[in-house]
């Protein structure tokens, strides 16, 4: 395992996130504590140190799991914990980040967080932590007792707001979504360039797109790769795209079953930074230009559609599972949400009300059956 320094410890450039853990009986509650297990023995001893949890993930027992692991296996010294501070509760009542943290260090079976983050910023979220709820005060004294050991936030909102979030705390570290697909949107490229000028080291999730650029099967990119002697597998091409950049802390990769560690920890091993060839850089350029190519239905997910229908139908989330399918070849693992979030797309009685809400103009009733063909055939 390769290792960045930051402050003086060595961080391994690949972090385990654990937000897509292996469960039982398809409950995101019921973690699979053997496979789980198994793959944090693996990751610590193939040097994986950091390990990145939330306290939402897997409605709490992502946490939970690995606290009792950890304590299980002796390992809580050997590795850094990463867990963040839930900002989808803010403003509701019994918020209070002093519970959660107390919860969250309890879950973990620790005494001390290493790498805290405050949890997906965006919107006026760090404003109002910092009016509403004294947010600096809390961690100034966390830091100061030695419970938060590392302070970030991750972020999903433009760069603008990066750089005034950056701004505006004294942070350790802040963590982005990046990869090929995405490196101009939210922070991206100049939000890298801004940190790395702040001296302040990025780490980096959904470096695969949620695991969109594995592309199993997929012909198109298949041909693409070859036409560039492309012959690493797509996962290891995105992830080589990442690794290559500068002021890396970790990449996080949120890994569901043992083979796929194993590859990325290989696949972590072969990149450094400035890995990325000539070829690599062409093919994933003509990859992207392939991409843009494919036509999907022009959600943009703002949901106005959703509050007005009379069936409760989730239809942004089905355009969303269409979309992803279609583009990145990868219908059998939207099928699995399809089937979970948009059970009643035949339940559409056609009253139109969402066609006169939507702004993009869309023929909704018309779409949902196209989406259905294509799930349900
Ligand atoms: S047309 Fe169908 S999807 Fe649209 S609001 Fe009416 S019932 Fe809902
Ligand atoms: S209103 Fe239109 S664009 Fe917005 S979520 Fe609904 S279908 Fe998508």
């Amino acid at each position: 395992m390769r290792y960045n320094d930051f402050h003086g410890e060595k961080i391994s450039v690949l972090g385990f996130g654990l937000m897509r853990l292996p469960v039982l009986n398809n409950d995101q509650s019921q973690i699979d504590m053997e496979k789980v297990e198994e793959m944090i023995l693996y990751a610590c001893e193939h040097g994986i140190n950091y390990y990145d949890t939330a306290y939402p993930y897997h409605n709490g027992f992502s946490e939970k799991a690995l606290g009792e692991i950890l304590e299980k296996n002796n390992l809580r010294d050997k590795v850094n914990i990463a867990t963040k501070l839930f900002t989808l509760e803010i403003g509701k009542p019994g918020f209070d980040p002093e519970k959660m943290l107390a919860t969250q260090l309890e879950r973990l079976r620790t005494d001390h967080i290493d790498f805290y983050l405050i949890h997906g910023l965006h919107g006026d979220q760090w404003d109002r932590l910092k009016n509403e709820y004294n947010i600096v005060e809390f961690l100034n004294e966390k830091r100061a007792k030695g419970i938060i050991r590392y302070m970030g936030f991750s972020f999903h909102d433009d760069y603008d707001r990066f750089v005034k979030i950056i701004d505006d705390y004294n942070w350790d570290f802040a963590q982005i979504q990046y990869n090929y697909l995405d490196h101009e949107i939210q922070a991206g490229d100049k939000g890298l360039a801004y940190a790395k000028s702040k001296g302040i080291p990025l780490n980096i999730m959904e470096p695969l797109k949620g695991g969109n650029l594995i592309f199993p099967d997929y012909a198109q990119i298949e041909e693409i790769k070859a036409k560039h002697g492309i012959t690493e597998s797509s996962a290891e091409l995105g992830l080589r795209y990442v690794f290559d950049k500068e002021n890396l802390h970790v990449v996080l990769s949120g890994m569901s079953a043992l083979p796929q560690m194993v590859e990325n920890v290989e696949i972590a091993d072969r990149a450094s930074v400035g890995c990325l060839t000539k070829q690599e850089e062409e093919c994933i350029e003509d990859i992207r230009k392939f991409l843009a190519t494919v036509e999907t239905i022009p959600c943009t997910a703002c949901r106005y559609c959703v509050a007005g229908c009379p069936q409760e139908i989730a239809i942004p989330r089905a355009f969303s599972c269409y979309n992803t399918a279609v583009k990145f070849g990868n219908k059998e693992a939207q099928l699995r949400t399809y089937n979970r979030d948009c059970t009643n797309l035949a339940d559409c009685v056609e009253c139109g009300q969402c066609m006169d809400a939507c702004p993009q103009h869309l023929e909704v009733p018309e779409l949902l059956k196209k989406v259905r063909a294509y799930f349900e055939g």
